[in-house]
Formats: structure tokens, C-alpha cells, sequence
């Protein structure tokens, strides 16, 4: 089984990992055996799931129809965003509810890195990103990243140190920029305004504030010709500003969730992972108050669980990614009102603690062998 490349020491807005990963396989029956020890009735439940609209998110549905007996309602939009408009249709179709949210990752075991993911189908079988929604959406802000690593420039010009600045990072009333916190950076006067030492034709020259020299080094300021900050440009020192247009809804919710994140995002060793955990995590949190409100769902047992879908190319023979699922937190809802949250270890461990046998379990092939060998029904036209 290939091993995932996480690093454990990575703070983020994530969550943990290790520990905490389960092969989708297992996932799926110890999810249908806990939802039976909470009340659920055996052939009466609807699961849904908001999941991505790739193709690798394939074999988890399939999963899902086979363990509970019935094709998962589509709760979600790309990305693994909820459609939290659909709870009404939801909870018309079956008498106990199951909602199941994931964001996904692509992991190449061949490479151990995040974000990727390789398509058979392809000419080539080449691989691509994954999720691609994710990377499509950061990819703007990795790019301005880039830009800001590369065009602020620290030197001791007659030996005092310096920091010069391009003018575009400068300007804090822009709406689709990359904003430094100068006072992070640069000594401001008693007006606390950075005044610039001298100006250039694309940037401006200031002092370093002492607490910016120290945590840089003073080897840093010490090349001969102006060195750029590279990946010193930590995500305490920026934020990012951009007009994201409050189009259709969902359109650009997925932007809009990982906004205040991308500081972290863009800094990560694996953005793609770090993307995918907090659009789960904001995800979550979201939905969870939508279905305590929704009244379509008041007086049924209801279970919400979101996580992570980490979906691994296929090996040479096989079909279908192995998929794993990274828990994160569940809400769960009784017939009589009563409600309660669960947390990712507590998630965890309930999970784990439910049998991987489920003898209620469907045989697929058995079922679309009996539905091409079924009677036919004329229709009256
Ligand atoms: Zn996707």
C-alpha cells in the first residue's frame, strides 16, 4: 500500500492525518454500521454526497450505493462545495438522511507529492491536477505569491540594511493585489507611515524594521548584489485582496472560502492538500448550522459527516483510485430534535470502533443483471 508523504510538523489550518486516514473501503460500512447504532432503519436511509464532479470521485459513490443500498442524492458542486439549497429535495426522498462532504487531493505515490493525479484516460495516461477546481482557483494567488517573493529585495548598501519594495506590493488600496503588513516590515515614522529613503522607477527603498533584520538574519542582508526574501515571505507578513464577483450562487464560493487562507495556502509545502482541508473544514462549518435550521429535516434522524478524499492514481490492473478518507468532524441529529457534533478524534474513534462488515450490503452486478433481465413495462404514450 503506498505510503503518503505528510508532514506531520507542517502547522496549518488543517487538520491531522496520520492516524486519522482510512482506506474508503472500510470507511463506507463502519459509516453504515454507525449510522444502524443510531436508529437509522436498514433500506429507508438516502445518503447524499457533495463531492467534487471528477471523475475520481467515482468509486466512493459507487461505494456508497453498494454499502447502503441506494444511489447517494448529489448534494454537492465543484470543489466539494454543498449545495445547501438541496436539503428540501434531500429529505423528500427517504425517511433518515445521510450527508457525506469531501473536498479532495490527488497524491502520486510514484513522486510522494500532493495535488496531483494521473488519468488513464488520457492519450498518455499523464497526470494532472487534482483537484482541479482547487488549483485552478489558487493558482492566481500562488502566481502574485511568486511575484512578491521575487521583487522584494533585502541588501546593506554602505552599511546599513535596506529593503526594497516593487511599487505594486505597496499599494494597499488596490482590490486585486497582494498587500504586505508593512509594519512587518519597514520602520515607519511617529505617524507610523513608512517613508521611503529614496524612490525608484518600479519600487521604493526603505529601513528594515529591527524585529524584520532579526528574524531574517543579518546574513540575508549581506549579498553583493540585492537578494530577494524568497520564502521569508511568511503568511504573517501579507494578506491577499480580490474582488471575487458575487455571481451565481456557488460560483465563486470556493474562492471565497479559502480568501482569509491563502497566506497559508500559498506558503504550504502541499497547497492543494492545505486547499482541500479547510474548504472541508469551512465546509462544515457552514452546512452544519443550514440542516440545525433546515425545516424539512426537523423531526428526522439525520447524519452530516465531511472529511477528505485522498485519491491515489491507479496502479497498473486497477480500475479505480484507491481512494482514503481523512475524517473531520460529524454532526449528528435525532427524530426528537436532539443534536450533537463530533470532533475529529472522537469522529475517529467511533468509526473505528464500528465492525467493516456490513451484511446488508448490495451485490451491484447482481442488481443490473436482474434490471436487464426484468419484464418489460410498456409505457402508455
Ligand atoms: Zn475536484
Amino acid at each position: 500500500m503506498p505510503e503518503l508523504a505528510t508532514n506531520k510538523a507542517e502547522p496549518t489550518a488543517g487538520f491531522p492525518i496520520h492516524d486519522m486516514i482510512m482506506r474508503f473501503n472500510m470507511f463506507v460500512p463502519r459509516l453504515y454500521n454507525w449510522c444502524i447504532s443510531l436508529g437509522f432503519t436498514p433500506g429507508k436511509i438516502m445518503p447524499s454526497r457533495a463531492f467534487c464532479s471528477d471523475e475520481n470521485q467515482g468509486y466512493p459513490i459507487i461505494m456508497i450505493a453498494k454499502h447502503f443500498g441506494a444511489f447517494p442524492f448529489n448534494h454537492g458542486v465543484v470543489g466539494g462545495i454543498v449545495a445547501t439549497d438541496r436539503h428540501a429535495p434531500h429529505a423528500t426522498h427517504g425517511q433518515d438522511m445521510l450527508i457525506i462532504q469531501a473536498s479532495h487531493v490527488g497524491y502520486d505515490p510514484e513522486n510522494r507529492v500532493f495535488g496531483t493525479y494521473r488519468r488513464a484516460q488520457t492519450t498518455d495516461m499523464e497526470c494532472s491536477s487534482s483537484c482541479g477546481k482547487i488549483q485552478e482557483v489558487i493558482s492566481w494567488y500562488q502566481n502574485e505569491y511568486e511575484f512578491a517573493r521575487h521583487n522584494i529585495l533585502l541588501h546593506n548598501e554602505d552599511g546599513k540594511n535596506i529593503i526594497i519594495v516593487d511599487n505594486q506590493l505597496l499599494h494597499q488600496d488596490r482590490n486585486n493585489s497582494l498587500s504586505l503588513r508593512l509594519e512587518k516590515l519597514i520602520a515607519t515614522d511617529s505617524g507610523k507611515q513608512p517613508v521611503p529613503l529614496r524612490i525608484l522607477s518600479t519600487a521604493k527603498v526603505y529601513s528594515p524594521v529591527q524585529r524584520f533584520v532579526d528574524r531574517m538574519g543579518e546574513t540575508a542582508f549581506n549579498g553583493i548584489t540585492p537578494q530577494p526574501i524568497g520564502t521569508n515571505l511568511t503568511a504573517d507578513m501579507f494578506y491577499f485582496r480580490r474582488d471575487i464577483p458575487q455571481m451565481e450562487e456557488f460560483e465563486h464560493h470556493l474562492e471565497l472560502n479559502l480568501l482569509d487562507h491563502m497566506p497559508q495556502i500559498v506558503t504550504s509545502n502541499s497547497p492543494d492538500l492545505l486547499a482541500a482541508q479547510i474548504t472541508t473544514q469551512v465546509e462544515f462549518d457552514r452546512t452544519f448550522r443550514t440542516i440545525v435550521k433546515e425545516q424539512a429535516y426537523k423531526g428526522k434522524k439525520v447524519v452530516f459527516i465531511a472529511g477528505l478524499n485522498i485519491d491515489i492514481s491507479p496502479q497498473s490492473g486497477q480500475l479505480f483510485p484507491l481512494t482514503k478518507f481523512v475524517p473531520w468532524a460529524a454532526y449528528v441529529q435525532d427524530s426528537d430534535g436532539y443534536y450533537f457534533t463530533l470532533e475529529q478524534e472522537e469522529l475517529v474513534q467511533t468509526l473505528q470502533q464500528q465492525s467493516v462488515e456490513n451484511s446488508d450490503q448490495v451485490d451491484l452486478e447482481h442488481a443490473i443483471r436482474m434490471m436487464a433481465s426484468a419484464e418489460e413495462i410498456k409505457m402508455e404514450l
